[in-house]
C-alpha cells in the first residue's frame, strides 16, 4: 500500500542526511533523518493522547514546521489530517470543528483569541498550543512531545484509508469537508512531479498557505516524495520571497496570481533570481497580461495548474512551451484524467452524456484517480457532485480542438445582462491589459432593466485613470463585444480575497447592495 506516510519513510531511508526542511521564522533546519525524529515524536504523542486510526486531527496554523509534522504524523498513524484556514472567524472555525469532530487541534499562539472564544464548546477535543503558554482548555504541543518516544510507530495504514479532510472555502453555502484517500494523493503527487519536473536537487519555497491543497499537494508533498527541500515561509511577504530565493537558491515555487502581481510591484531586479527554474501558478484565474509580465520580467519558466480542492486539486497543466501559444488556457488534462464539457443543467446535476463540441462552453466534468472520494457526512451533496461517476465542478469552460481547457468562470459568477451571458473573466482579462490597472474584479449587480449590469471594481496603479478612459479602452478592444463592457466603475483600494488568493465576489456584491439600500447589516 502506498500512503503519504510510506512516501515520507522511503525518502527518509533514501536521503537521511539531505536537508529536508527549513522553517524560516523559527530558524530551524532538519535533515530527513532529523525531521523523521520530530514526526515520530508527534505520532507517538498523538497515540498516547488516544488518537486512533480514522480519528481527525485539525490544525489552525500559518505555515510552520508543525503543520507539516502534523500532516506526516497523522499519515503514519492513520489519523485524518484536517488543516483549517487560519483566516476564518471563530464561528466559521466552530462550524468545521462541529462537523469534523477532531480529537486534537493544533493551534498557533497568534490564534489564541479564536480558540479561546470557542474551545469551551468542544470538551472532547484536546487543544494543543504551539510556542505559547497552556491555558485552562489547552496543553502545550512542546510539552506533549518532550515526553514522547521517537520510535517508529507500527500501524497498518492502507492506501484506501482517508488521508485528509479539507474544507472548501464555502463562498456559496456552508463549507463541505472534502475527503481524500492516501492513494489518490500519492497519485496527485506523482502527477505534479512529472508536470513540474521535480528532482531531489529541487529547493522549493512555500509561500502560499499550506492549509490549502494547492500548496500542500502541488508543492510540499511532491517535494518530499522526490527528496527535495521545503523552505517554509510563515506567510507571504513579497520582499522576503525575493530575498529567500536569492539566499536559499530556490529552484521552484508555487504562488497564486495575486502573489505574482505583488512580486512584480517589487524591485525584483535587485535580487539574484538565477537559481529559479520554474514558477507554478494557479488556484484562481490569472490574466494573460499578468502571465506575460511574469514571463518577460522575471524571466522564469511558468507552469499553470487548474483544479479545485475536490479534484486533489490539480487536474490540468499548461506547460512552459504552451504559455504563449495557448495564453488564457489552463492546459491539458493531466495523466490518467479525463475532462468533459457538457450542457449545464439548471435543475440538477448536468448529464455527463450531454457533451458539447470543441469551442462550446459548458460545465467542466472530470474523472480520474485524484478526485475526492466523498464530502464528509454529506451523502446527498456527494451523490450530486459525483452524478454518473463524473465530478461536477460547477466551473464553466470549453476545450479547444487540441484538448486545451479554457476556464471561463464559476457557474455562479456568470452575469446575465439583457439576456446575454457574460463571463466576468473575459472582461477582467481585457482590463488587466490597461497599464493603470493593478487589480480588477467584475461582478453583476441587480438591475431593473437589464437583469444585471456589468460592474468593475478597479484598484489603480499610481497613475490617474478615469472611468471614461477605461470605457474607451474596452470599446477599442478587439477581444470584447460592446455589450460585455462594464457600465459602472468603482475605484477601490483593494479587493477582498480569501487566504488562497481568490477574489470574494460575494463580498463585493454585498457591499454594493448596502450602498444602494443604505443599510448596513
Ligand atoms: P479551491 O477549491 O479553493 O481550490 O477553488 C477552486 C476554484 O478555483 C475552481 O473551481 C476555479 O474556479 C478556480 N481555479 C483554480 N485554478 C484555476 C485556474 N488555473 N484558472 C482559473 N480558475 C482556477
Ligand atoms: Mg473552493
Amino acid at each position: 500500500s502506498i500512503t503519504i506516510g510510506k512516501i515520507f519513510d522511503l525518502t527518509v531511508q533514501k536521503f537521511p542526511d539531505k536537508e529536508a526542511l527549513y522553517d524560516v521564522k523559527k530558524n530551524v533546519r532538519y535533515t530527513y533523518k532529523e525531521w523523521n525524529v520530530e514526526v515520530n515524536r508527534l505520532a507517538n504523542a498523538l497515540l498516547e493522547e488516544g488518537v486512533k486510526k480514522g480519528d481527525r486531527v485539525s490544525t489552525l496554523l500559518f505555515n510552520t514546521e508543525e503543520l507539516a509534522n502534523t500532516m506526516l504524523a497523522c499519515a503514519k498513524i492513520g489519523a485524518v489530517f484536517n488543516p483549517i484556514n487560519f483566516r476564518l472567524q471563530p464561528e466559521e472555525v466552530a462550524f468545521i470543528l462541529n462537523d469534523a469532530r477532531p480529537k486534537v487541534v493544533m493551534y498557533e499562539k497568534a490564534l489564541e483569541p479564536v480558540v479561546a472564544s470557542i474551545a469551551g464548546r468542544f470538551e472532547k477535543t484536546g487543544f494543543w498550543i504551539i510556542d505559547g503558554e497552556e491555558t485552562s482548555y489547552s496543553s502545550s504541543y512542546h510539552e506533549k512531545l518532550v515526553s514522547a518516544s521517537n520510535d517508529e510507530v507500527s500501524i497498518n495504514v492502507l492506501e484506501n484509508d482517508t488521508y485528509a479532510i479539507m474544507y472548501t472555502s464555502g463562498t456559496t453555502g456552508r463549507p463541505k469537508g472534502v475527503v481524500h484517500r492516501h492513494r489518490d494523493m500519492a497519485e496527485q503527487s506523482l502527477i505534479v512531479i512529472s508536470a513540474t519536473k521535480l528532482e531531489a536537487e529541487d529547493i522549493g519555497l512555500v509561500t502560499a498557505p499550506m492549509f490549502h491543497c494547492a500548496e500542500l499537494h502541488c508543492a510540499v508533498i511532491p517535494r518530499i516524495h522526490v527528496g527535495g527541500k521545503n523552505v517554509i515561509l510563515h506567510h507571504f511577504e513579497p520582499k522576503k520571497v525575493l530575498q529567500l530565493i536569492q539566499e536559499e537558491k530556490v529552484t521552484k515555487f508555487f504562488a497564486a496570481p495575486t502573489m505574482w502581481n505583488m512580486l512584480l510591484q517589487e524591485n525584483f531586479n535587485d535580487y539574484d533570481l538565477s537559481s529559479l527554474n520554474l514558477g507554478l501558478y494557479g488556484a484562481a484565474p490569472m490574466a494573460p497580461a499578468l502571465v506575460r509580465a511574469c514571463h518577460d520580467l522575471l524571466g522564469i519558466s511558468l507552469v499553470q495548474a487548474y483544479g479545485m480542492t475536490e479534484m486533489g486539486p490539480a487536474i490540468t497543466f499548461l506547460s512552459e512551451k504552451d504559455q504563449l501559444r495557448k495564453a488564457g488556457s489552463a492546459g491539458q488534462a493531466c495523466l490518467n484524467h479525463e475532462i468533459r464539457i457538457v450542457r449545464p443543467n439548471e435543475d440538477g446535476p448536468s448529464d455527463p452524456d450531454d457533451m458539447l463540441p470543441a469551442g462550446e462552453a459548458g460545465e467542466i466534468l472530470v474523472k480520474g484517480p485524484c478526485i475526492m472520494s466523498a464530502y464528509f457526512n454529506r451523502e446527498e451533496a456527494t451523490a450530486a457532485a459525483m452524478y454518473k461517476g463524473w465530478y461536477h465542478s460547477g466551473d464553466i469552460g470549453y476545450l479547444d480542438e487540441e484538448g486545451f481547457l479554457y476556464v471561463k468562470d464559476r457557474v455562479d459568477d456568470m452575469i446575465i445582462s439583457g439576456g446575454e451571458n457574460i463571463y466576468p473573466r473575459e472582461v477582467e482579462d481585457v482590463l488587466y491589459e490597461h497599464p493603470a490597472v493593478l487589480d480588477v474584479a467584475i461582478v453583476g449587480l441587480p438591475d431593473d432593466r437589464w437583469g444585471e449590469t456589468v460592474t468593475a471594481f478597479v484598484v489603480k496603479k499610481n497613475e490617474k485613470v478615469t472611468e471614461e478612459e477605461l470605457d474607451a479602452f474596452c470599446l477599442n478592444s478587439s477581444e470584447l463585444a460592446r455589450y460585455k463592457r462594464p457600465r459602472k466603475y468603482m475605484f477601490v483600494d483593494a479587493l477582498p480575497r480569501n487566504a488562497s488568493g481568490k477574489i470574494q465576489k460575494f463580498v463585493l456584491r454585498k457591499q454594493m447592495e448596502e450602498l444602494v439600500t443604505g443599510e448596513t447589516p
